[in-house]
């Protein structure tokens, strides 16, 4: 088939790669600048609201999908209309909001925290009034790795939270003291012999530390999350994903902590596609999160979500560290050829790759280094991963 892809970042890449390998071809669209899809199909650059770029990159697409969710709602419409989109515009544009985002959780029978839209600045008296403080000001889109929000701990500072974030419409969240954060990861697909009937599938509970709002490390299975807890959300998200016709990868993300009332998960935000606390599936499961999506938007049968045990995924942020590069190149078996320092003086147009040492996975997206921005990361999977990740990471 010919996969329209909707972006060209790391994840664009590392679903291309699980999609070739399973023999279909890929088109992307991409804003202008930099991407790293070059080398992986026809990259079709330039403003995602031009009507004739859209029409040059849809033709002879089979099945349209996206790596992102903050392109225009309309672009994602458009295309829709020259091809099947899956998961659907709609399920973009739930997570686009994240007042609609909260609401679809509660419908689905999740807890989230207490909550207020902010569209303008005379809605933060009442906000704070509801909500109380500390808080977060969250932008409603647009908001990732911890971009687009403020911590509030004093109510006589939050208009100057609204003007730092642009005097755009916002809501306001609670501040949840959670014990740890867990995202879980599904794929809901249609088989091809039983064409009505939706399968899905859960990946173990990702347990996830973020470090100034980036995701640093994902460690699998999560522990102490109770599995009648799990059940319960488990079976919302299946909800989820069934109101929405839901076709490919879906991760919701969660805080968990302990409340009088017991354990409890928190929905935080939901992401339409495959996602960063996922990679470890590469190594790490039987079917990656990256091949199932593929399988699942093709309507192909889905693959096994189960488990080779462990695994730990760090993520290499703003630079690749100086002893992952020596060593690496040391004894690089590099899938594409290609050394680890070369990756920031080749940019754009490189692939990424991925070398195996000391039981550890490298994976370097081939992107320019900028500060927090993600490069690349790495997977131990098995015995001692937690170990085998952080030493190899430390150095
Ligand atoms: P988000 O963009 O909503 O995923 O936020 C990025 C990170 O900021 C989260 O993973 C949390 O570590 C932190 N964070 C976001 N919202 C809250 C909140 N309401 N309470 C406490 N921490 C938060």
């Amino acid at each position: 088939m010919i996969i329209g892809m909707v972006g060209g970042g790391q994840l664009g890449q590392m679903l291309a790669h699980a999609g070739v390998a399973l023999g279909h071809s890929f088109r992307f669209l991409v804003p202008e600048g930099e991407c790293c899809v070059e080398s992986l199909g026809q990259v079709f650059r330039g403003d995602l609201s031009d009507t004739k770029l859209l029409h040059e990159f849809a033709h002879g697409v089979d099945v349209f999908t996206f790596e992102w969710e903050n392109v225009p709602q309309a672009t994602l419409e458009s295309l829709a209309n020259m091809a099947p989109m899956r998961p659907s515009p709609q399920c973009a544009r739930v997570a686009k909001d994240r007042i609609q985002e909260k609401k679809f959780f509660q419908s689905a029978g999740l807890n989230v925290q207490k909550f207020a839209p902010v569209l303008c600045e005379a809605d933060l008296a009442s906000a704070l009034e509801h909500v109380g403080v500390p808080a977060m000001l969250k932008t409603l889109g647009q908001g990732y790795d911890g971009k687009g929000q403020r911590c509030i701990n004093d109510a006589a500072r939050a208009a100057d939270a609204f003007n730092q974030l642009g005097k755009v419409p916002c809501i306001l969240e609670a501040f949840v003291e959670f014990d740890f954060e867990i995202s879980l990861i599904a794929v809901r697909g249609y088989q091809p012999n039983a064409p009505s009937q939706a399968m899905t599938y859960f990946y173990p509970p990702c347990q996830n530390q973020h470090i100034n709002g980036i995701l640093h490390k994902t460690s699998v299975p999560a522990q102490g999350v109770s599995s009648a807890l799990l059940q319960h959300t488990r079976v919302a998200m299946e909800k989820m994903m069934e109101t929405l016709d839901y076709e490919g990868v879906l991760c919701v993300e969660f805080f968990a902590l302990h409340t009088p009332l017991g354990p409890q998960l928190i929905a935080n935000e939901m992401a339409p596609r495959v996602h960063n606390s996922g990679h470890w599936s590469i190594e790490g499961a039987v079917t990656s999160q990256f091949t199932n999506h593929v399988l699942a938007i093709t309507r192909q049968p889905l693959g096994s979500t189960a488990t080779h045990g462990n695994a730990v995924m760090i993520n290499l942020v703003g630079t690749i560290p100086a002893h992952l590069q020596a060593q690496h190149s040391m004894h690089s078996h590099a899938r594409a050829g290609m050394l680890v320092e070369d990756a920031p003086a080749a940019g754009a147009a490189l692939d990424q790759t991925a070398g195996q040492l000391d039981d550890v996975t490298v994976h370097i997206y081939g992107k320019l280094p900028r500060a927090g921005r993600k490069l690349g990361h790495i997977t131990a999977v098995g015995e001692n991963a937690k170990h085998r990740a952080e030493r190899f990471w430390n150095g």
